[in-house]
């Protein structure tokens, strides 16, 4: 199969809005003859599905949560990227463009990127139309905030609860069309098989979680929106319930699965502090607008911070990206703050901590100014650590919190299978290497209000689609596999739990393919993952049946997908024999130890086709082409 990313031609300026033109329509009496299964109600899922159901499509979405409302988007804290310039300060659609393309360390792809920026205005409109309560100045217009990456400041925010506030929006949307009877909703399922007929995706196999139920769903077309994979990695900022499942199952039913090393490491998190610990909480990037990131000079200094004045600290960020100072991307930041850790000038009992401290801002601003900003972010790491960071600066250290890499997608947001969409976190488009803070809610959202509602009309009104229903033999198999799997999962009845293996798994992730990776490292990692993985299917314990409320059957069945998937990051990051972003190959930085690429070599996207279980995957690579951005070494300095 050759990749075709179907840009349109013509110039970048246009490309979005002729493609619109071009693409066949649905007529408006024909929309309901159409039926759309949407997995997923974060803020990709939501969009799409209230999107396309007020356009007249049936809609069936699925979730893992009780309710939609509980989707991990509901977690996002610092806000959503819009190329408004409302401060007046110099920003432009070309400029939000260049940023990313620029912060993803020139492994996006231009046309997707640019459509992206260009539809960032729209999603600020449609979200004070639905009554979104985004943060006013005093004379009521729009506030924005700075993210890393930029020297504009274009994040518009709602305190520190952003998600939340545009979930609710999404969801109201959304609840509008299950009341109108044009989506019908199925919280508590699991999918775990997609169903594809003649090479056309045309359906879902789930398990009801409450009562184990397998459920076969039928459809013209599919939309994944299922959320990015870090808690492959065990500890990450991502909710419990985040998962590869979904999209590994699709990709083995043929889609591809694109660049999965691209893992984007946040650097101001809680820091570790218990071996049974299983989340991490990320205290939002816009702190950094105001807090200021040091350490001690002197390694091994462990004064209390009160007691290490000015002239001993060294505010390392500042001191070495005068420029962009503490708002540097999340790569840089991250990979920073590494160093002064390995350097012995890491805080608190750990070591692996920096200092992120507010006493500047508040004397400058008065506490009442910094409370209204970031309130709830400082009572969520009061409740967290014990410590009060109105009087004494946070400890952060680096944890894993997105991921670049997903599904494969053409321009129009369709896997390698035809008739599967990919939206959100769950697919790879636009942020390259590295994705830049307030860009994933913006990307989300452009991908379910803006851009899904055409594409996938286009892709309908052009494709013929025999009648099928559930009871085709696709179907059938399908839901055979997954009850085989179940039975196995349940019958191998061994000694250790699947958080166990979980955990493993995860430490093995963190340690050679974190924020710092080589060669001998991903080679012993993969033979490492094969050995738990075999071990697992030997030895994991899961109580209980199938026919039941079972969340150690649940948490089972994405962690054996896990220890698949965790190898194929290890391949992929063997396979990318350069640094870029947040891959970081120790054999590949430059005198200031900044990733160094390799264009010549790895301009491309990493795309893997899943060719049988124990066999290797087949790569392709998508070239990326830069026609209007020219490629440089990244320099925030
Ligand atoms: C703590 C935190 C703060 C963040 N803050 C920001 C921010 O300020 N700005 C920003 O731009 N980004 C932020 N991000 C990133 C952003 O929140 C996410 O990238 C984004 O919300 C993902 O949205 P999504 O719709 O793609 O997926 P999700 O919100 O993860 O939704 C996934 C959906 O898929 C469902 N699902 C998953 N698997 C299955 C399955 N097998 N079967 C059925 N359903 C399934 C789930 O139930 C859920 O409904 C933050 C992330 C974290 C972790």
């Amino acid at each position: 199969m050759t990749l075709d990313a179907k840009i349109p031609g013509g110039r970048l300026t246009q490309k979005w809005d002729r493609h619109r033109f071009e693409l066949k329509l649905v007529n408006p009496a024909n929309k309901r003859k159409y039926n759309i299964i949407v997995v997923g109600t974060g803020l990709a899922g939501g969009s799409a599905s209230a999107a396309l159901a007020e356009l007249g499509y049936d809609v069936k979405t699925f979730c893992v949560q009780d309710s939609p409302r509980r989707a991990h988007s509901i977690a996002a804290q610092g806000g959503i990227n819009a190329a408004k310039n409302y401060p007046n300060d110099g920003d432009s659609i070309w400029r939000l463009f260049y940023d990313t393309v620029k912060g993803g360390d020139f492994r996006a792809r231009e046309a997707n990127v640019y459509r992206l920026a260009q539809i960032s205005n729209l999603i600020i409109d449609h979200c004070v139309a639905q009554g979104i309560p985004f943060a006013r100045d005093y004379g009521g217009l729009l506030a924005n905030r700075s993210f890393g990456g930029a020297q504009v400041t274009r994040t518009f925010y709602a305190r520190g609860q952003t998600g939340q506030q545009l979930l609710l929006g999404a969801y109201s949307a959304l609840s509008r069309q299950v009341a109108a009877g044009k989506v019908k909703l199925f919280s508590r399922r699991e999918m775990l098989d997609l169903v594809v007929v003649n090479g056309q995706a045309r359906g879902i196999v789930v398990r009801n979680l409450i009562n184990g139920d397998i459920e076969r769903h039928d459809a013209h077309a599919v939309v994944l929106c299922t959320g990015g994979y870090g808690n492959v990695f065990f500890l990450s900022t991502n909710a419990m319930a985040s998962n590869v499942t979904a999209a590994f199952r699709a990709y083995k039913k043929g889609a591809y699965f694109a660049n999965p090393c691209f893992a984007q490491i946040h650097p101001t998190c809680i820091p570790v502090h218990g071996t049974y610990q299983s989340k991490l909480t990320l205290m939002s990037e816009s702190l950094r607008n105001d807090g200021r990131v040091w350490v001690p000079k002197d390694p091994g200094d462990k004064r209390p911070p009160s007691q290490i004045p000015a002239s001993e600290r060294s505010y390392f960020l500042e001191e070495k990206y005068p420029s962009f100072g503490n708002l540097v991307p999340r790569d840089v930041a991250s990979r920073n703050a590494k160093e002064q850790c390995d350097m012995g000038k890491g805080v608190g009992d750990t070591g692996l901590a920096v200092f992120l401290d507010f006493a500047d801002a508040i004397k400058r601003d008065t506490r009442a100014v910094i409370e209204k900003k970031y309130g709830n972010l400082f009572q969520m790491y009061e409740k967290i650590t014990g410590q009060d960071p109105y009087q004494t600066p946070m400890m952060i250290y680096p944890a894993v919190h997105y991921t670049m890499g997903g599904l494969w997608v053409d321009y129009n947001l369709m896997s390698a299978v035809d008739g599967l969409f990919v939206l959100g976190e769950a697919n790879f488009s636009d942020h390259g290497a590295n994705r830049l803070g307030a860009s994933a809610l913006m990307q989300g959202l452009a991908d379910g209000y803006f851009i899904l509602p055409y594409t996938i009309g286009g892709y309908l009104a052009g494709t013929n689609l025999p009648a099928i229903n559930a009871d085709h033999p696709a179907f059938k198999e399908a839901e055979q596999h997954v009850q085989s799997r179940l039975n196995t999962l349940l019958a191998v009845d061994g000694k250790r739990t699947v958080d166990d293996f979980h955990r493993k798994l995860g430490s093995i992730m963190w340690e050679y393919c974190g924020m710092a990776r080589n060669n001998e490292g991903l080679e012993k990692a993969r033979s490492l993952i094969q050995s738990l993985r075999a071990e697992f299917w030997e030895n994991v314990r899961v109580p209980g049946i199938d026919k039941d409320f079972n969340q150690s059957l649940e948490r089972a069945g994405r962690v054996a997908d896990f220890l698949e998937f965790g190898e194929l990051v290890i391949i992929d990051a063997l396979a990318r024999q350069e640094s870029c972003g947040g891959h970081f190959n120790e054999a590949f930085q430059t005198d200031e130890n900044e990733a160094r690429r390799d264009d010549e070599n790895f301009c491309h996207v990493a795309v893997w086709e899943f060719t049988g279980d124990d066999k290797a995957p087949r790569f392709h690579q998508e070239p990326l082409v830069f026609e209007n951005v020219e490629l440089t070494q990244r320099s925030y300095k």
